[in-house]
């Protein structure tokens, strides 16, 4: 599926797409000079979950939030809107029906690619309530793709279940945990270094940060995957995301770095998927 069918379906659904891009711990050097993605367009203003926040305007209904995201019209809006605290079928974010992601395998994907998508759906499936189905005859699905519109390590991921259907979009070398966190985006989860409380627990090195990205180390009173902070979180970035020097965006209170974060799927990830997706 190519973008601008991609881009005909979001205009056709209900509930359409929102983008994260992520990026791996190797590219932080790419990432000085590569921005995850590339647009064009005007800055405005525009509630989102909530908050006010400064978008571009793609002129095609669609708008971009921190330079990697998405928000359709349908997620954004000029007057505030109550934040919503959990996934629901009928919030904005929509969970999978029968705790199921449909997907489809784009033919340009590589073996490489395909094996860390497996890889990276059978974590989320042993570990939790979630199951991943291969299309058949379904309306909605989400294709995952290899792509050029994202750096080499980076993706991107519609969040959450979109009728008619989403998309995540890899580069040629990503691996399994990349991938796991894209899917994290895909079952409707947003990054963890942004939760309202998270300053009790890490420090964010905002001189370190690459200029444009700031928007994304900013806190977001929004839906969150895990119930308390978690440095180990799938959804937590990396001590190095977005650096615009090779030295670290977020610290440890202590000044120290951390591991963990952006490469497993944790005990609380395991949770707080459960306890958005019960066993049925
Ligand atoms: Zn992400």
């Amino acid at each position: 599926m190519n973008t601008k069918k991609i881009r005909s379906f979001k205009t056709l659904v209900l509930g359409t797409v929102l983008l994260f891009a992520s990026c791996q711990k190797e590219s932080v050097e790419e990432n000085v000079t590569d921005d995850v993605t590339t647009s064009n367009g005007k800055l405005i203003e525009k509630y989102f979950d909530g908050d006010l926040v400064t978008v571009k305007d793609m002129g095609n209904g669609e708008y971009l939030y921190h330079d990697d995201i998405i928000l359709s019209e349908e997620h954004v809006s000029d007057t505030p809107q109550i934040a919503n605290q959990k996934l629901t079928l009928l919030d904005p974010v929509r969970k999978w029906p029968n705790n199921t992601v449909v997907f489809a395998l784009s033919s340009n994907l590589s073996l490489k690619l395909r094996v860390n998508i497996l890889l990276a759906m059978k974590r989320w499936s042993r570990k939790t309530n979630i199951k991943f189905k291969k299309r058949t005859n379904e309306f909605s699905y989400v294709t995952i793709m290899q792509s050029e519109d994202v750096c080499s390590t980076c993706g991107l991921a519609s969040i959450g279940f979109n009728f008619g259907g989403g998309v995540i979009k890899l580069g040629h070398n990503v691996d399994a945990n990349l991938v796991t966190h894209e899917l994290g985006h895909t079952l409707g989860f947003l990054h963890e270094q942004a939760r309202p409380e998270r300053d009790n627990y890490i420090i964010i090195k905002w001189e370190n940060i690459r200029s444009g990205q700031e928007d994304q180390f900013k806190i977001k009173n929004s839906r969150r995957l895990t119930r308390a902070f978690d440095i180990n979180s799938i959804m937590m970035y990396h001590q190095y995301a977005f650096s615009k020097n090779g030295k670290p965006t977020i610290t440890l209170l202590n000044g120290e770095g951390y591991t963990g974060a952006q490469e497993t799927i944790s005990p609380l990830d395991i949770i707080g998927t459960n306890a958005a997706y019960p066993k049925r």
